[in-house]
């Protein structure tokens, strides 16, 4: 996954929102708001859909789209205030071989104290080269 700079300023067509007639695609919920930007994935134009996902865009010879997330299984970052994955949405994304979308906390929650430690070296890093 290659960092994205849009991961800091949310925007509101990220953020979950009540949709008629969708369901969370993780936990089947179709009362709490829904996050589109979270998971997403292509299927060969013949091929089965899962339950839960939408179809965005279809061209020749595939179907992309995105699976809705609920605010329960994707809670906003504290940090970034994008969704972020729980662990029932990494299962989910696994089972599914999804993709992360374009609006996803890059994880602030647990491997938080990890990132910064890294950033704390490449910034010392870089400080050293440039002396
Ligand atoms: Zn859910
Ligand atoms: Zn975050």
């Amino acid at each position: 996954m290659t960092s994205t700079d849009t991961a800091h300023q949310p925007n509101r067509e990220f953020m979950h929102h009540v949709s008629d007639g969708c369901a969370c695609a993780v936990c089947g919920s179709d009362t709490r708001p829904l996050a589109m930007q979270v998971l997403q994935r292509s299927y060969a134009r013949d091929a089965s859909l899962p339950k839960g996902f939408l179809v965005t865009a279809m061209s020749v010879d595939a179907m992309r789209g995105v699976f809705p997330v609920c605010d329960q299984c994707a809670p906003l970052c504290p940090t970034c205030g994008l969704p972020a994955a729980s662990a029932a949405v990494l299962k989910f994304k696994k089972a599914m071989k999804a993709q992360y979308g374009k609006a996803v906390c890059p994880q602030h929650g647990a491997s938080d104290t990890l990132s910064t430690r890294l950033k704390a070296i490449f910034s010392r890093a870089l400080k050293f080269g440039r002396n």
